[in-house]
């Protein structure tokens, strides 16, 4: 069994952090390989030492003096060397990392400093190797990541390490000219060593025990998702779940590795697995509910459009040639609504509501903003009769009107539109149905 473990900044933040992670590793020996991000957040107004090293960096180029603020990073390392009585040295790190700053080293290699050494400390901590991400994560000289190479690299150099720590986030291009993945990436290079390395399992070790079933902020208290499908994921996401970073999924999706989200602070928490596909049923027959607010939706009506050929496509090019992407697009025999982006479709309206009286010449165009799309997505939906009917009579108990209705032929989500001032109590009302009453 080989487990590749990826540790985020909260999990790292200080000594005490560090020492919770220590145990976790310690306490299974197939967690071979540590990914660790830079330190977070210690408390919650605190800054993380990625966003410390953009501001000292961005000093260091208006040629202002940054001694400090470079300091000030030393110190959030010396406190967790020292708070694990570490005898090492970053020194001369700190020396190389002033003068590349001085000579203008770029922005990534400054942000990926936070990871490059915080993996020193954790490769000297659990007596791990080292391996430098800068030799084994290439990306291609116009600065898009290179998965094939990475993935040789990556192969070849962990290959004879039975232990190693590889710090996140960046790489480099084959000049050695350092270059991050997006914030958050150290999930996406977890991804890429467990890909490399063959892993049976990527743990994803962050401050909250896996997905919850709803937005906590809206529902209280809401039930963690147990197991998920990569489908269901996206599904999810896409309307707003950011436990992950998107592009760390697809690695590990296409070599059928399933990754588990767990809390440093509650090892004792299964968390969420999330697999490609699963025959352990789901406990209730959706696997989660979330939302988006700040939609916009523009109805053409016009009569006998059904038999006009190639009406949805000018209606939907007038949107293209814009350059505003369309969410959905329910339609009715004479109608048409499609659902827009209220902050994007806002800017160019007038140009929009004018090209589609241009190109199709309809009997009426009518606009409604402030809407909100809630997604139903569970697998279990697909062998359940009444989903459909027990969302609605949900709504219509608490009395919220359904603006739309969109169900994929995948049956696993169900898409729902409502108006703003609905959208929290719709999120609620489907929650008790599906998760509280359990019918
Ligand atoms: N440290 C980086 C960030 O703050 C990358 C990561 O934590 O995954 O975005």
């Amino acid at each position: 069994m080989k487990k590749v473990v990826k540790f985020g900044g909260s999990s790292l933040a200080n000594a005490d952090q560090f020492r919770k992670v220590g145990s976790i590793i310690r306490e299974d020996e197939s967690r071979r390989y540590v990914v660790p991000s830079a330190p977070g957040k210690r408390f919650s107004h605190d800054t993380k030492v990625t966003d410390m090293l953009y501001a000292c960096y961005e000093s260091a180029v208006k040629g202002a003096d940054f001694t400090e603020q470079l300091d000030q990073i030393k110190e959030r390392y010396q406190e967790i060397i020292d708070g694990l009585n570490l005898t090492f040295s970053l020194d001369e790190d700190f020396e190389k990392i002033r003068k590349d700053f001085t000579r203008g080293a770029g922005e990534d290699y400054a942000a990926s400093r936070g990871e490059f050494l915080n993996g020193k400390i954790m490769a000297a901590y659990l007596d791990y190797a080292f391996v430098d991400a800068a030799d084994a994560v290439r990306f291609n000289d116009d600065g898009s990541f290179n998965a094939d190479m990475t993935n040789e690299l990556l192969s070849d150099i962990l290959e004879n390490k039975h232990r190693a720590v590889i710090p996140g986030f960046y790489g480099a291009k084959e000049s050695g000219e350092v270059v991050t993945f997006s914030r958050g990436g150290s999930d996406v290079t977890g991804s890429l060593v467990a890909l490399a390395v063959g892993a049976d399992l990527y743990e994803n070790w962050t401050d909250v025990s896996g997905f919850l079933i709803a937005d906590p902020r809206i529902v209280k208290n809401p039930k963690s998702i147990e197991t998920i499908t990569y489908k269901e994921l996206r599904e999810l996401s896409y309307m707003g779940a950011s436990v992950l970073h998107e592009d760390a999924i697809f690695p590990v999706r296409k070599a059928g590795i399933p990754i588990n989200i767990r809390n440093t602070n509650r090892p004792q928490d299964k968390g969420t697995l999330i697999v490609e596909s699963t025959c352990r049923r789901p406990k209730y027959t959706i696997t989660g509910i979330a939302g988006t607010d700040g939609f916009a939706a523009v109805t053409v009506e016009k009569a006998m459009m059904n038999s006009e050929i190639g009406f949805c496509r000018k209606v939907l090019q007038v949107f293209e040639e814009n350059g505003v992407s369309i969410e959905h697009m329910p339609s009715g025999i004479d109608t048409m609504s499609i659902f827009v982006n209220k902050d994007t479709f806002e800017d160019k309206e007038q140009k929009i509501l004018s090209d589609i009286n241009k190109t199709v010449a309809p009997d009426h165009i009518e606009l409604e903003s402030d809407l909100a799309l809630i997604a139903v997505v569970g697998r279990g939906m697909k062998s359940t009769r009444g989903t459909a009917g027990r969302i609605f009579s949900a709504l219509a108990h608490a009395h919220i009107n359904v603006k739309m209705i969109d169900q994929g032929s995948s049956e696993l989500n169900i898409i729902i539109g409502v108006r703003h001032e609905d959208f929290k109590d719709a999120i609620r009302a489907l929650y008790e149905i599906f998760v509280l009453t359990q019918i």
